[in-house]
Formats: C-alpha cells, sequence, structure tokens
C-alpha cells in the first residue's frame, strides 16, 4: 500500500493522516478538501468567532508547517466529484482521475435547513452570520439543540434580540435527561431570550411563521436543526449506506479499500451517528489501525461538550439507555450533575459546570463496575472511590 486517499478536511480527516503518519505509515498521503484555506476546528464557530473572540488563524486544525513536515499533500478547493474503489481511482471536480490504493471518506454533512434561514457549517457561515450580529438586531434561531442554543447564547451576548423556536418543549432530554436540559432551556429565558414552542411553517421576508400562524420578525434567521451526511461519493460507489456511511470498529466501508470517518459514519450495529468532536478525534485514529491492519483501540463512552451563556454543559455514554436518573448537587445552583443508571451500572452522566463528575462518570461507564444511586448522589463521596473498588 503506497496511496491513502483522505476526502474531506475537517477533525477525522485530519486526525486520520495524523494517526497514520504516527503508526509509522510512510507512503503518499493526499488530503482533498473541497474548501479553501488550511482546516480548521468547527466548535468554535458557533462561540468564539460568532463573539468576535476567534479569528480564521485561531481555530486551524494544524499550523501550515505541519503538512509539509508530515508530508501530506493538502489539495485546497479539490472538491472529489467520484471515487471508484473497483479501479482504484477518484475523479476531482474538474474531470481529473487520480490513483490510490485506500480511500477515507470523512466528507462530515450538511445542515437540514428551512429557505430563507441561514445555517452554521462553515467558516464562510460563521464569518456572514458575525458580521448580523450587531446590538438590537432581532435574530430568531430555529432549533434548541447545540448549535442552535450556542448560536442564540452568542447573539445574545452580542446585544441582539433573540427568539427561539422550537416545537419541543424541553430540547435536548432524550440526550442529556430531563434535569439537566430543564436547566439549560431555563437559562435562555433568565438571559433575556424569548422561547416559542411551536414548529416553523416557513420563512417568509422577514417573517418567522410558526405552525400555529404566529409571525416573528426577524432580521436574521438562523437554523439549527441537524445535519445530513454527506454519503453521496459512498452512496454511488455502491457502498452500504444507511443513515451515513455503515462502518467496521475499524471503519471499514462495505468496499475493503475505502473506510469512513466522522460525522458521515455510522458504526454498524449502533442507532445513531456520533456527530461530535471526540468522536471525529478518535475515528481518525480507529481507521488508522484498520488501514493498517491493527485492531482498532476501544472507543470508550462517547463524550461531547457545549458551551452557552458562560456555562459548559458535558455529557457522556448514552442516556437514552438509562432506566433511572440520580442527582449530584444542587440544580438551583446551576452546576449539577445527572447519572443515568440502568441494572446497577452507570450508563451515561451529564453536567452543567462539572467537568470533574463527568471525568469520572466516562472511566466508571468504560469500566461498567457496578455503582449505588445513593452514593452516587452523595456529594460527600468521591467519584472515583467507585474506580479503587
Ligand atoms: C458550529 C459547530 C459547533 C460545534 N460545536 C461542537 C462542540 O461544542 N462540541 C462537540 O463535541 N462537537 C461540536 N461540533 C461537532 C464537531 O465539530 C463535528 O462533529 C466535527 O467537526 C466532525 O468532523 P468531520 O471531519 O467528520 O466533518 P467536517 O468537519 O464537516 O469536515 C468535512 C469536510 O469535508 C469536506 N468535503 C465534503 N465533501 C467533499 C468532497 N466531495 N471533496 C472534498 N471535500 C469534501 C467539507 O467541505 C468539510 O471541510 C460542532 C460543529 C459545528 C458545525
Amino acid at each position: 500500500m503506497k496511496r491513502i486517499a483522505v476526502v474531506g478536511a475537517g477533525l477525522a480527516a485530519v486526525s486520520t493522516c495524523a494517526a497514520l503518519r504516527a503508526q509509522g505509515y510512510d507512503g503518499r498521503l493526499t488530503l482533498y478538501s473541497a474548501e479553501s484555506g488550511l482546516p480548521y476546528d468547527r466548535p468554535p464557530l458557533s462561540k468564539d468567532v460568532l463573539l468576535g473572540k476567534a479569528d480564521r488563524t485561531d481555530v486551524l486544525l494544524r499550523p501550515a508547517d505541519w503538512y509539509e513536515t508530515q508530508r501530506i499533500g493538502l489539495r485546497q478547493a479539490t472538491p472529489v466529484r467520484a471515487i471508484r474503489p473497483g479501479e482504484g481511482a477518484l475523479e476531482l471536480a474538474d474531470g481529473t482521475r487520480e490513483f490510490t490504493d485506500r480511500v477515507v471518506l470523512a466528507t462530515g454533512g450538511t445542515p437540514r435547513t428551512v429557505p430563507g434561514a441561514q445555517v452554521l457549517r462553515d467558516w464562510a457561515d460563521a464569518e456572514r452570520l458575525r458580521a448580523q450580529l450587531l446590538p438590537g438586531a432581532r435574530v430568531v434561531v430555529i432549533g434548541a439543540g447545540l448549535i442552535g442554543a450556542e448560536t442564540a447564547a452568542a447573539a445574545r451576548a452580542s446585544g441582539c434580540e433573540v427568539t427561539i423556536v422550537d416545537p419541543v418543549p424541553v430540547p435536548l432530554a432524550s440526550v442529556v435527561g430531563d434535569d439537566i436540559a430543564g436547566a439549560l432551556h431555563a437559562r435562555h429565558t433568565a438571559e433575556g431570550i424569548s422561547l416559542v414552542t411551536a414548529g416553523v411553517d416557513r420563512v417568509e421576508g422577514s417573517a418567522v411563521v410558526t405552525t400555529d400562524g404566529r409571525r416573528i420578525t426577524a432580521d436574521t434567521v438562523v437554523a439549527g436543526i441537524g445535519i445530513r451526511p454527506a454519503t453521496e461519493l459512498a452512496a454511488h460507489a455502491g457502498l452500504l449506506v444507511d443513515n451515513g456511511i455503515v462502518v467496521s470498529p475499524a471503519r471499514a466501508t462495505s468496499h475493503p479499500h475505502v473506510y469512513a470517518v466522522g460525522d458521515v459514519a455510522r458504526q454498524n450495529g449502533h442507532p445513531i451517528r456520533h456527530e461530535h468532536w471526540e468522536a471525529a478525534q478518535r475515528d481518525g485514529e480507529a481507521a488508522a489501525h484498520g488501514i493498517l491492519g491493527r485492531p482498532a483501540p476501544s472507543p470508550g463512552a462517547p463524550w461531547f461538550w457545549s458551551d452557552r451563556h458562560g456555562t459548559r454543559l458535558e455529557a457522556a455514554g448514552t442516556m437514552t439507555d438509562a432506566s433511572r436518573v440520580v442527582l449530584r448537587g444542587t440544580p438551583g445552583s446551576g452546576a449539577f450533575t445527572a447519572f443515568g443508571l440502568h441494572a446497577g451500572r452507570l450508563v451515561a452522566a451529564a453536567a452543567i459546570d462539572r467537568g470533574r463528575d463527568i471525568k469520572a462518570a466516562r472511566r466508571i461507564i468504560d469500566r461498567q463496575v457496578p455503582v449505588d444511586a445513593d452514593q452516587l448522589a452523595d456529594e460527600s463521596l468521591d467519584l472515583r472511590t467507585f474506580l479503587k473498588r
């Protein structure tokens, strides 16, 4: 194997390249990016970039010289039009063919939207939106999930009049549990954001029209309603696609020479794709193992964070697996943790401003040690005690 092509230049792609080199792959490594400029990190887009605190150079995944020292051929503004794994080739948008022994698809996702609304996925989106977040501007955010909530918080911190429209009364409850989700949602109101519980029928001129007939006037409308995995290349190549490109633990697709990583991939047997930063990072590492014929490392419990209104949400594990939830700390204080338990084991944890609890919880989940609900709730007990048993 002398040539590896990585399609996409987000975190999963760069992580794959870094891991391949770290594990001793010495052959040709080419990164095809549809975007121009050096690859950058996305989480700051809805945080410091919208707040005007970070510029493109602050959010680069790696400095320019890293690609040189690692001998990675970064092909900017070079979208891949098709992959032909049977022929060991890929086709660029200008029709050129290039040859490769393995392909890694790291194409991410395309934001879902409502016609007339903006989205926030890439640098250009963030730059455009940042220019509109002026004091007094009326901003309507459709969707109160992770990116919608962060965008609303950044708009509010910039002095905008913000309304969030979401049909779900307490968004994110299935991901972090009712208590944490309730506290997060209530915080929007405390910060002066208006919450409208309704669906969006359409964006009409400068108004958002809800399914129950309300019209909300807006200077800017942003949709944060999730992404659709960018599976087109895989589907056209005949790979197995079902809510993402279906992959093995080593991130191999249904074609033995093609791998898929990051937001675009879904592990066979897992109901959801983990569209989070750490999952993308770990996917790249797992794919490098797979390509080099080594067993994939155990991924551990999924984890993510989200920042809004000066607080940090962190969550690990899968809350929908929990049959019981136990709280640690006082919700009224603003900082507390919800543990999800099932059959005497910890299966999930979510916390506001209690990163240490989540750090311990991840290890408890991964090791599957038995836990006692009362002890989890007892703040005088160090959570690491469970790990010493
Ligand atoms: C605004 C925002 C905030 C976020 N905040 C958080 C957070 O706080 N915490 C957290 O855990 N996660 C967060 N995430 C999620 C996290 O950033 C993503 O899970 C991660 O970036 C996924 O990486 P990826 O490489 O799979 O996809 P992407 O980063 O989307 O990269 C895919 C790349 O592939 C390129 N591409 C697509 N098709 C082609 C083609 N045919 N040819 C060449 N290139 C192509 C795209 O242009 C893109 O550059 C956030 C995401 C966004 C958008």
